[in-house]
């Protein structure tokens, strides 16, 4: 058996995550980038907005940069990534961070006001750098050792916890890209993996 090397969620995190944005149909409310990204992601923003209100939920990958984004409430809450990093890991992320700004923020009253100004969303950067930290300790997600059966290359997996815990059946079937291929892989209760299938798409 294999054991895993336990990977830091918390840098890796760190290292990739590109810009989380807080989006009304107006503005931006809060806007968070990497200190050393040259990059402007404004005119992803309306990238962002129109797929999120229209569809409620937006995944987008262009090779250099993967973006994830939910609509809750009106508002739209995206993440920006560099497009090798998993996908559970990032809505993972994802999740603690809309969970934490709502904790933070009651918008229900702030919107009842005409105007919100911006600012006051200024503190959550310093919440943003203490929830990278944080990430480890919450164990919200865990890494199975899975072997693809298409190419035969092992890989680690990183799956939300709560996927398998909430599940009604077992093992867990997981969609996954790998190389050029898609994988189902197949996830037990106790976080082994069970066997993969290749995907062929119809
Ligand atoms: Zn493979």
């Amino acid at each position: 058996m294999n054991i895993l090397s336990p990977i830091d969620y918390s840098q890796l995190l760190k290292d990739e995550v590109q810009f989380f944005y807080v989006i009304t149909k107006k503005n931006v409310l809060f806007e968070w980038k990497k200190i050393d990204s040259e990059k402007d992601y404004k005119i992803m923003v309306d990238l962002i907005k129109t797929n999120t209100y229209t569809n409620q939920c937006f995944r987008f990958n262009n090779g250099i940069i993967k973006i994830l984004s939910v609509l809750k409430k009106d508002i739209v809450y995206a993440i920006g990534v560099n497009c090798e990093i998993q996908s559970q890991l990032i809505e993972s992320f994802l999740d603690l961070l809309i969970e934490r700004f709502l904790e933070t923020y009651d918008l229900d009253v702030l919107f009842t006001f005409d105007v919100v100004d911006p600012k006051i969303f200024n503190h959550f950067n310093s919440e943003l750098e203490v929830l990278f930290h944080e990430f480890n300790h919450l164990e919200l997600v865990k890494s199975v050792n899975v072997s693809c059966d298409v190419c035969k290359k092992p890989f680690i997996l990183i799956i939300k916890k709560k996927i398998i815990k909430n599940s009604d059946i077992y093992p867990v079937p997981i969609v996954i890209n790998h190389g050029d291929h898609s994988i189902i892989c197949y996830i037990d209760q106790n976080f082994r993996s069970r066997g993969t299938r290749k995907v062929t798409f119809g």
